[in-house]
């Protein structure tokens, strides 16, 4: 049973000034007038998510927090986050925050603005050589052309691609953040928290690991509890100068996890000790959770979603046949690349029945929860199918860098389901037919689910011994 929001005990102790009714991102409080005629705040529990922005708002109880001035337990989480527009890296983020607000924490993700980082005079000149072949050039110039046409159509779609990004930012500010840090000033949150958390996603890989996502600036400082939840890395090998960096920096940790069985043989070995794996915290929200977030019904009629992050027009093709031949309606979200908001993949072009522009996280929920079918390369999209228990196949994501793992968290997700027979073989899709058995399914994950849950819970409570 989750714990309940109490705005005021006693009407002494709420001034009605509303503050908790402006700031709720739900919608979900009213203010009531009472017999004598002062307002009081009510709130709508089938609307309210538990974040505690109107509890942290409230004037009285910060002067009564203050009087005590207790801040042991403030939990700051690190993720790979900045205006974040991708489904599954904000369920994610979500996930983690909820789960350790749930658990009794002022928990909150410290918004981090990364750099990229600038390459080194040798680097660079070996990358222009390497830019500068033919080949390169070719491809170079085909680019340019695509990266173009991308931006020329995506302008055409500018509204409604704006109203996207709207809606994922309201839904980014249900989470409680902290103000934007950069490495030049990410010091000053060290007196913010006691706890620590490198979060879930791809933080920790090299080329986007920096300072921030291991806590760098926390070195020397005693008294923090720092540990990892399912952070994760993505490649298939260690660089020398980021096993030196890893090592040296995971020391300060009390706990580390990841999400991949590889990286957690790959950190055992670079750590010389056992690392454990926990799964993505979006599986540990209940099924209720995630089905109180998505929106009402999209689409009159049984349709089949395709949610694809790869460009592989080959991918696309046999979704088409597919849907043709099932006669369903086939509904697709083109993804827009990062960096800019309006530029979509050239491959989603004309692809769908039903391309939907303009979707927040809950109309996202809300496709694969009333879906006939999902088709995906997507590993959220694969665990938000198989909490709403919808049958989905999954196709392989394909990297050009070789170093590069894309699909290990997918196959760790169906090996621990049981259900590795979604992946699609031979670039063909069987049916739409919901033959997966999903009690099967819970009952397998629930084991690996209790332990990444445990694992958080002392994580939390731990502190590493000096
Ligand atoms: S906990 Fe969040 S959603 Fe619930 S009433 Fe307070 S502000 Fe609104
Ligand atoms: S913010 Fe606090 S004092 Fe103001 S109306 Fe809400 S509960 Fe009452």
């Amino acid at each position: 049973m989750e714990e309940k929001i109490i705005l005021y005990e006693d009407k002494k102790d709420c001034c009605g000034c509303a503050a908790c009714a402006s700031i709720c991102p739900q919608n979900a409080i009213y203010m009531e007038e009472d017999r004598e005629g002062f307002l009081y705040p009510q709130i709508n529990e089938q609307k309210c998510i538990k974040c505690k922005r109107c509890v942290k708002v409230c004037p009285v109880k910060k002067q009564q927090e203050d009087k005590s001035a207790v801040d042991t337990d403030r939990v700051g989480i690190i993720t790979l986050y900045y205006e974040n527009n991708n489904y599954g890296g904000m369920a994610q983020a979500y996930a983690l925050w909820r789960l350790i607000n749930d658990l009794g924490y002022d928990a909150e993700l410290i918004t981090y603005k990364r750099l990229v980082k600038s390459q080194t005079v040798k680097a660079s000149l070996i990358e222009k050589i390497r830019r500068n072949t033919i080949k390169s050039l070719t491809v170079r110039y085909t680019k340019k052309i695509k990266n173009v046409l991308e931006k020329k159509i995506g302008k055409n779609w500018e509204d409604a691609l704006r109203d996207r990004t709207k809606r994922l930012k309201e839904f980014r500010e249900s989470i409680p953040h902290s103000n934007t840090y950069t490495m030049a000033n990410i010091n000053e949150c060290a007196s913010q928290y006691s706890i620590f958390v490198s979060g879930s996603d791809q933080i920790w890989k090299p080329g986007v690991v920096d300072g921030a996502f291991v806590f760098s600036f926390l070195d020397g400082i005693p008294d923090k509890n720092i540990f990892s939840y399912a952070s994760s890395v993505a490649v298939t090998t260690f660089p020398d100068e980021y096993q030196r960096f890893m090592k040296k920096e995971l020391t300060k940790y009390s706990a580390i996890s990841v999400r991949e069985e590889k990286n957690a043989a790959q950190f055992s070995d670079l750590l010389g000790y056992k690392i454990v794996n926990v799964c993505d915290p979006t599986l540990l929200l209940s099924p209720d959770q995630w089905q109180g977030l998505a929106a009402a019904r999209q689409i009159d009629g049984s349709y089949i979603f395709a949610y694809l992050l790869g460009n592989e027009r080959k991918h696309r093709k046999i979704i088409q046949e597919f849907a043709k031949r099932e006669k369903k309606i086939l509904v697709t979200i083109p993804h827009i690349k990062g960096g800019n908001q309006f530029a979509f993949r050239i491959e989603d072009w004309k692809f769908g029945d039903i391309q939907m522009k303009s979707v927040g996280m809950e109309e996202f929920f809300s496709l694969i929860k009333y879906a006939d079918c999902i088709v995906t390369d997507s590993f959220h999209a694969t665990v938000f199918s198989y909490i709403f228990e919808r049958p989905f196949w999954v196709f392989e994501r394909i990297a050009k860098d070789k170093n590069v793992e894309m699909n290990s968290r997918i196959y760790d997700l169906l090996g621990r389901l049981g259900l590795e027979n979604r992946i699609i073989e031979g670039f063909k899709i069987e049916g739409v037919v919901n033959d997966i058995n999903f009690d099967e399914a819970r009952r397998r994950i629930e084991p690996y689910l209790q332990f990444s849950r445990s694992y958080l819970e002392k994580a939390l409570k731990n502190k590493k011994s000096s």
